[in-house]
């Protein structure tokens, strides 16, 4: 709500406001990108001493089903003030004024959304206010349309939302808290840069046409600014994931270039090692013929060795034989020269028919005897 403009808030020699800002300043803005994992988008804005977080969910499935719209996606914006937001504790129960910023916020981002690509779907936007500090609609506006485009949501364009307001009868861009509730207007303003459309306009106040212009012409100018922070905060967003993504390509690659040396590696020692393997066998085979040469061999000269013992064997026993038989013989002989010589007849002789032919035997035996005796 504005005040009557009474106290003074911009110096007069310098013409600076009461926190160092000229009057067409942006208060320092800085904007994250994806700060919530559980969002389909999401962005925190820091917007002087404001801190509001927006996360996005959808498009998806409305529930109660009957407030689905047949022909576009529902936009439901919930901006809420947490009860630490403000130096007073703010009640946690929804105010008018929470249901009025969340109805002038959704009514902005249906105008860019390309809500007739998602029929009877809904894009649930939440935006709380960790810390409130003036203004703080145009900068929701901001981080809910900058966390639209992080969750991917089709839209013509981006909405950069900034206050301007009448201080001391000077326009000022950018209201801060004290500026808000002391200064005698404020014009909150929604725009597109790429559009150079408005979408949200409020006043509060009262502004000539000249004041009101030049307000408007100002906003327009610090939501450009605003604009490029936007640009910047979603492009850091995704050059870390690009840069993540080819980090993780590139040690895929590393990681697919050690496997394939690893496997190469293992291949050619199991090459060298069949090698090997088959130099072994080869040479355990010739180890093996020439074993069995050697043995073979052996074999041979065992079996010529036992067929020279069997072949001595044989001899001796031929030999011994045929001692024997002469020994017989010489036996037999003796037997028969004693009878003769004795006259007796021989003992083993069992008959003599002849007597012819015992003197032709006589003789014989006699001439062998001598020839024995020689
Ligand atoms: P905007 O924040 O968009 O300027 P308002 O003009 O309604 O919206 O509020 C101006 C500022 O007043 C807020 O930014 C906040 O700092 C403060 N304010 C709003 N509501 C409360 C509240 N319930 N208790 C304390 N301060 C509040």
């Amino acid at each position: 709500m504005a005040g009557d403009g009474s106290v003074k808030l911009i110096d007069e020699k310098t013409g600076k406001r009461t926190d160092g800002r000229k009057f067409n300043e942006l208060r320092p803005t800085k904007i994250e990108v994806g700060v919530l994992n559980n969002a389909d988008g999401s962005a925190l804005i820091y917007m002087g001493n404001n801190k509001i977080l927006a996360a996005v969910y959808g498009p998806r499935e409305l529930h109660p089903k009957h407030l689905a719209l047949p022909d576009r996606a529902l936009v439901q914006c919930y901006y809420r003030m947490s009860t630490f937001s403000v130096a007073e504790r703010k009640s946690p129960a929804p105010s008018r004024r929470e249901r009025e910023i969340s109805k002038v916020i959704s009514d902005a981002l249906n105008s860019v959304i390309l809500t007739k690509d998602f029929p009877r779907t809904t894009i649930d936007i939440y935006i709380q206010v960790l810390q409130a500090d003036g203004g703080t609609r145009c900068a929701s506006l901001t981080a809910a349309c900058t966390a639209l485009a992080d969750a991917g949501i089709p839209m013509r364009g981006i909405i950069s939302g900034v206050a301007t307001g009448l201080v001391n009868d000077t326009v000022v861009l950018d209201l801060h808290d004290i500026e808000d509730q002391k200064g005698s207007g404020d014009i909150p303003i929604g725009y597109s840069a790429t559009l150079d459309e408005i979408s949200l306009l409020q006043l509060d106040g009262v502004f000539t046409i000249k004041q009101f212009e030049e307000a408007v012409k100002l906003a327009i100018e610090g939501a450009k600014q605003i604009y490029e922070i936007q640009k910047k905060a979603l492009r850091e967003k995704y050059a870390l994931i690009r840069a993540e993504f080819a980090g993780e390509s590139e040690e895929e690659e590393a990681e697919e270039e050690d496997t394939i040396e690893i496997v190469s590696q293992s291949l050619a020692e199991s090459e060298a090692s069949v090698d090997e393997t088959a130099i072994d066998e080869v040479e355990s085979e010739e180890l093996e013929e020439k074993k069995t040469e050697e043995f073979s061999e052996v074999e041979e000269v065992s079996e010529v060795e036992e067929v020279s013992e069997v072949e001595e064997q044989d001899l001796v026993s031929d030999i011994a034989k045929e001692l024997n038989d002469e020994l017989d013989d010489e036996k037999e002989l003796e037997e028969d020269i004693t009878s003769l010589e004795t006259g007796e007849p021989e003992k083993n002789n069992e008959a003599i028919t002849d007597d012819s032919s015992e003197s032709v035997e006589n003789e014989t035996e006699h001439k062998e005897i001598d020839d024995l005796e020689e």
